[in-house]
């Protein structure tokens, strides 16, 4: 029997994961698989983790750099329907790990549940946003969770109440390998208000980051009161370009990979703004995008 013996239908081998993330950079994946339930999940993260092959799980990698010589074991991707319901009752929405935040976004919105509308633009899936503590504009996803079900790297299945987890600043205790899905708590408002709320934020987050279409992430954490964008362009850094990848104008926390960009060229401007923050301001500037 081979590791994938029955999982032949959904796991590839020497997958490239490039055209999965929003930098369109980095190697294969050795096993990369698309479950469609959440039996088969459970099933395939259990064989890994018996045989003692590392699995690692990928969101819709808007944040996400892999390096050129690509990733030993499995990359599980949540993108069957399955995973990316999204249900509302009453006050509540119950959402799949893999489904997208837009659509949340934009169906708490509809059913008049305030909150949500503030991370209107932001790219990724629920999962990707519980495991950062996605915020904007003083909002944090983590502050609506109230219950969470994750798989851990044993294969097994648990669930975590309110209390048992806690959110900070683009950081969570949803530390398993995979969060399935959670079920949020809002006030409600009227449609009408936070659509017209929505809207206005979204012209104003637009006009401030990269558009969809480019090659860019989000790299530093804030540090302390500062934003990371200003430390950036506070050493004269705006602009700075090494290999293919180019620091963003408009928002210097934002790296543009033009064609030909490379992993190298990332982390080696990655480096640069590191040792040039340091040396100037004395501060440490610690990642946001997730290196593989
Ligand atoms: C243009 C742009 C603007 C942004 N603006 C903001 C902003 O204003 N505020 C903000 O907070 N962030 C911002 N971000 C970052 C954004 O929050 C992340 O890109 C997003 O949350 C990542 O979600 P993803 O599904 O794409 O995860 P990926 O990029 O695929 O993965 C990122 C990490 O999340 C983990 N992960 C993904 N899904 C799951 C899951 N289901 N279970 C467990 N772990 C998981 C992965 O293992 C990986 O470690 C921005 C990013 C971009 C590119």
């Amino acid at each position: 029997m081979s590791l994938i013996t029955g999982f032949e239908h959904i796991v590839r081998e020497n997958e490239p994961l490039a055209p999965f993330t929003r930098l369109h950079i980095g190697g294969v994946a050795e096993y990369f698989a698309e479950p469609t339930t959440k039996e088969e999940l459970v099933a395939l993260v259990k064989r890994f983790a018996e045989n003692g092959l590392p699995v690692r799980l990928m969101g819709a990698g808007t944040n996400l750099l892999i390096h050129t010589q690509g990733i030993p074991g499995l990359v599980l991707h949540l993108s069957a329907p399955a995973f990316g319901q999204i249900d509302v009752r009453d006050n509540t929405i119950t959402a799949g790990g893999g489904a997208r935040l837009s659509h949340f976004v934009a169906t708490a919105v509809r059913e008049g549940l305030t909150g949500p509308q503030h991370l209107v633009g932001i790219t990724g899936t629920i999962g990707g946003a519980l495991h950062a503590n996605t915020s904007a504009v003083g909002f944090d996803i983590g502050s609506w969770v109230q219950s969470a079900e994750v798989l851990n790297r044993s294969g097994e299945l648990v669930t975590h109440e309110k209390e048992n987890m806690s959110f900070s600043y683009r950081q969570s205790s949803l530390s398993e390998l995979a969060i399935l899905s959670a079920t949020f708590q809002f006030d409600s408002e009227s449609a009408e208000a936070l659509t017209k709320q929505m809207q206005k934020l979204w012209i104003v987050r637009r006009a401030a980051q990269p558009a969809s279409d480019i090659r860019a992430a989000y790299v530093f954490k804030d540090h302390g009161g500062d934003t990371a964008s200003r430390l950036i362009e506070q050493a004269g850094l705006k602009g700075t370009r090494v290999g293919e990848v180019e620091i963003c104008d408009r928002d210097p926390n934002f790296f543009i990979a033009h064609e030909g960009a490379t992993a190298d060229d990332f982390i080696r401007l990655i480096d640069l703004v590191k040792t040039r923050v340091q040396d100037q301001q004395e501060i440490e500037l610690q990642t946001a995008i997730g290196i593989w």
